[in-house]
């Protein structure tokens, strides 16, 4: 497929290999430019869309791309719900640790 360089418009010829089917960033060699390119898994099926269907579909491939790639950046994901019943439990719980005590004052006994 034909790559072209939105900066500098050179071109580039590469095969369909180095672009997978959810597309990926090139970095133009002759100004250092990094655009996302993206895939053509099936070209009779993208005959098959309308051309501004299309474009919108490459936005959201694009949003979910930069998502992805700030989700990697990151790294850490926000806990989606630590635990969310502390009102529920019992103050019984609490009283567990108390009744280890008398047992290290045995031990002192001994
Ligand atoms: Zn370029």
């Amino acid at each position: 497929m034909r790559l072209l360089c939105p900066k500098c418009y050179e071109e580039y010829e590469v095969t369909d290999d180095v672009i997978p089917g959810e597309g990926r960033d090139v970095q133009c060699s002759v100004c250092d430019e990094t655009w996302f390119v993206e895939g053509e898994p099936a070209p009779l099926a993208r005959r098959a869309i309308d051309p501004g269907v299309f474009s919108i579909l490459q936005q959201e491939v694009q949003r979910e791309m930069a998502a992805r790639q700030a989700d990697a950046q990151t790294a850490i994901k926000p806990a989606p719900a630590p635990a969310p019943k502390p009102k529920l439990k019992p103050k019984a719980q609490s009283a567990e640790p108390l009744r280890a005590k008398p047992e290290t004052q045995h031990k002192k006994h001994h």
